[in-house]
């Protein structure tokens, strides 16, 4: 028997139970309500377990209220699911940021790699078999994820700072040599090298070819950047602190006073001007007024760099 037959014998059943109950009503309904309404409850009972074939609404139009209702419950799960998405956009641009924070963190900090990795994915999934996750589940742990993600960019900004402001103040302070070479003369007291006798070298001067660039020994603001009375071709940069830097016997100055200037940044072509005997590049540390030996800073490498 088809599907078809069975619907249509149980409709033809159902109609046929109608219309004796029809009949019964004709006949004893108007002497005996309440039989009557026990046998129309009956009647509607079977009439809806028969599938609601007969009765008030056709089968064509159950069908179209169950489509109806099925494309209500798509459009629901289809907002969810584009909520969801949208958090979780929201989730992968914290984590990118984050990424990038990480990076620039192991970049100041010198971290060895390896030790810190922001570009490996965040391991994922299981052994178990795939499940659709139940949407409140899947909601708690995309929100515990979010304040997982705030907690730890919070943390990171503060480490951020520390470590910037760190990295500051370490290359405001004099931390390398001015030209890579070799010292010909220290600071201290010594003979003067043209008019003989003893002379007190404010500075330290460094073995150099006209023409070799002269770098800036920490970040700081060009002070002066012209010609000085036996100092030839001058520059002089203020790092804040106290400090102050002075370059001298250049051949051409390529700074002007006021330029911001970066630690290890071209700031002259070293020369021979002033009073000098040769191409070098005389260099003096200034610390609040007062010239003090350079050397006590030539060595120290800021721990932030390379
Ligand atoms: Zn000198």
């Amino acid at each position: 028997m088809t599907y078809t037959n069975m619907l249509d014998k149980s409709r033809d059943a159902l109609v046929m139970q109608a219309s004796r109950f029809a009949n019964f009503l004709a006949h004893h309904g108007a002497r005996r309500p309440g039989v009557a309404s026990a046998l129309l409850l009956g009647t509607g009972l079977a009439v809806g377990i028969g599938g609601g074939i007969v009765g008030n609404l056709s089968l064509r139009a159950q069908v179209e209220q169950q489509q109806a209702q099925i494309e209500a419950t798509r459009a629901d799960a289809q907002r969810e699911i584009n909520a969801l998405a949208a958090r979780l956009g929201e989730l992968q641009a914290e984590a990118n940021r984050l990424n990038a924070l990480g990076e620039r963190l192991t970049r100041i900090g010198q971290l060895q790699d390896g030790e810190f990795d922001f570009n490996k994915p965040v391991g994922v999934g299981g052994t178990g078999e795939v499940e659709d996750m139940p949407k409140a589940e899947l909601d708690s742990g995309l929100a515990q994820l979010g304040a997982q993600f705030k907690a730890s960019g919070e943390q990171l900004s503060v480490l951020e700072s520390l470590l910037f402001n760190r990295q500051l103040d370490m290359n405001s302070v004099p931390s390398r040599e001015p030209i890579d070479s070799y010292i010909t003369s220290n600071y201290g007291g010594r003979a003067d090298p043209i008019r003989g006798g003893r002379a007190f070298h404010k500075g330290i001067d460094f073995e150099a070819d006209v023409g070799d660039p002269v770098m800036a020994v920490a970040d700081g603001v060009v002070s002066f950047s012209g010609r000085r009375s036996g100092y030839g071709n001058t520059i002089e940069i203020d790092h804040g602190n106290g400090y102050v830097t002075r370059y001298a016997h250049n051949s051409r100055l390529e700074r002007k006073v006021g330029s911001l200037v970066r630690a290890g940044q071209e700031i002259a072509k070293a020369g021979s001007t002033g009073r000098s005997t040769g191409a070098h590049v005389h260099f003096e540390v200034w610390k609040n007024g007062a010239a003090v030996n350079p050397k006590q800073f030539l060595q120290q490498q800021s721990p932030l760099r390379g």
